[in-house]
């Protein structure tokens, strides 16, 4: 079962897949973690791309499509792919449904993590502050600044990716406020229907 998780920054995706990964031996395949592992190690794609990161912008959908392209590549037993973070773009989205047929797979469902834009600039200052107060450093990119770039960059690139999976009969959304346990069982559900 391959599967994306779609929502604002903030909206759980990350801890959701994080239990998919446990509960139902899938992958999960998260864009945002590649890059900032890229960043760490400093590889040159890393360099090119920690500004644009940091100020929450998208990085081109052409480094982003090859990073899937490779995890993709490396194959493997397991439950599933969850896309966690991409698609965020239209060609993205239209690259990935390629890279699967290709692949001889297909993709199952999107979820949508639906959530309150406030909610989640609280939850997200909040991530940033936690990190501080357990002796971390905040994510770049949690601060306020660069959380609007990033809010506006869903609206206007992401957001109309919820009308195209729900053309292609594939979207189902869950209320993403309600507590963890609450958002994986909906969740669950949807993926045992
Ligand atoms: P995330 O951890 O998913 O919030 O991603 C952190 C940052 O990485 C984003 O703000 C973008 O700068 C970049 N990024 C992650 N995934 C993508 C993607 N699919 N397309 C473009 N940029 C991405």
């Amino acid at each position: 079962m391959n599967i994306i998780l779609l929502g604002p920054p903030g909206a759980g995706k990350g801890t959701q897949a994080q239990k998919l990964v446990e509960d139902r031996n899938m992958i999960q395949l998260s864009t945002g973690d590649m890059l900032r592992a890229a960043r760490t190690s400093g590889t040159e794609m890393g360099n090119k791309v920690a500004a644009v990161m940091d100020a929450g912008n998208l990085v081109t959908d052409e480094i982003v499509i090859g990073l899937i392209r490779e995890q993709l590549e490396a194959g493997g037993d397991h439950g599933g792919f969850i896309f966690d973070g991409f698609p965020r773009t239209l060609p993205q989205a239209d690259a990935l449904g390629d890279l699967l047929t290709e692949m001889g797979q297909s993709l199952d469902c999107a979820i949508e993590l639906q959530v309150n834009d406030e909610i989640l600039v609280e939850r997200i200052l909040g991530r940033a502050a936690d990190a501080v107060a357990a002796g971390g450093t905040a994510r770049a990119d949690d601060n306020e600044e660069s959380l609007k770039t990033r809010l506006m960059a869903y609206y206007k690139q992401t957001s109309p990716l919820i009308g195209y999976y729900y053309a292609k009969g594939m979207l189902n959304s869950v209320d993403g406020l309600g507590s963890m346990e609450a958002v994986q069982s909906e969740i669950a559900t949807v993926l045992d229907a």
